[in-house]
């Protein structure tokens, strides 16, 4: 087996997921379509085998730990840039219904490119910024997640528009995340959130920190957000 694949594998273990070979073969490939693509384009500076397997892998997988209990569900990914987290959510939880968004063009295509070589079924691409998105699909996702895309203030205005009232928002955020979320309180009650758990974790095998937050929508969020494009970054709430 290659490092790429005993990584995923190790690390799965450790993290109580259960990988058939046939997941293991599609993260595969979706990793060569990565490397590929990122001689052409910029789509991620991790390269290794090991630190893709790890840091973008297993680091997704992390969300789908936070769904065992939840399921046929429908869940968006905001910013997905390459696919994470939402394609190994996907392919680690068929069952899940998944939308990824993100802003830039050339992204999008690549998750299509993916989407296509690993014939996924129920899972869809919006080239779109979130604050435009969000006037047309609000409140119709049971999760939404995101990763790397904005600090918590900002993330909450992008995501939590999405979420029915009784679902949830997932990040998976770095260790410096705590005084993240007591600047983001406000805003997380403005827009009908409450943070429900705070979990610290650690990638299986380089032991790198991570932090997930998982945020329940207790009320709906108001007509007017998310503002305008733009808008929730320049001035958060
Ligand atoms: N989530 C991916 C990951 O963890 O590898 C990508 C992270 S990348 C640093 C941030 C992504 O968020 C970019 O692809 C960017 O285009 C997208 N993005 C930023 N603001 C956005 C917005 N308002 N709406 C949609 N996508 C956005």
């Amino acid at each position: 087996m290659n490092i790429f694949k005993q990584t995923i594998v190790t690390g799965a273990e450790k993290m109580g997921l259960n990988i058939t070979e046939e997941m293991l073969e599609q993260f595969e490939e979706y990793s060569h379509l990565l490397l590929e693509e990122n001689k052409k384009y910029n789509l991620t500076s991790i390269t290794k085998q090991q630190e893709v397997a790890e840091k973008h892998f297993l680091d997704s997988l992390m969300i789908s730990r936070e769904l065992k209990y939840f399921f046929n569900i429908s869940m968006i990914d905001i910013g997905s840039g390459a696919g994470f987290p939402g394609l190994p959510t996907k392919i680690y939880r068929p069952d899940i219904e998944v939308l990824l968004v993100d802003a830039v063009r050339k992204k999008v295509d690549f998750m299509n490119k993916v989407i296509t070589k690993l014939s996924l079924k129920g899972v869809n691409t919006v080239h779109a910024r979130a604050e435009d998105l969000a006037g047309k699909i609000r409140e119709s996702y049971d999760v939404a997640v995101s990763r790397a895309v904005a600090e918590m203030r900002v993330l909450v205005e992008y995501t939590l528009p999405f979420v029915k009232p009784g679902g949830v928002f997932i990040a998976a955020k770095g260790p410096g995340v705590t005084g993240e979320i007591i600047l983001a309180r406000h805003a997380i009650n403005v827009l009908g959130g409450q943070v429900e758990n705070i979990r610290h974790d650690k990638l299986p095998v380089s032991g790198d920190p991570r932090v997930i937050i998982t945020i329940r929508k207790v009320k709906n969020t108001p007509k007017k957000y998310p503002r305008k494009a733009g808008k929730p970054r320049k001035n958060p709430l």
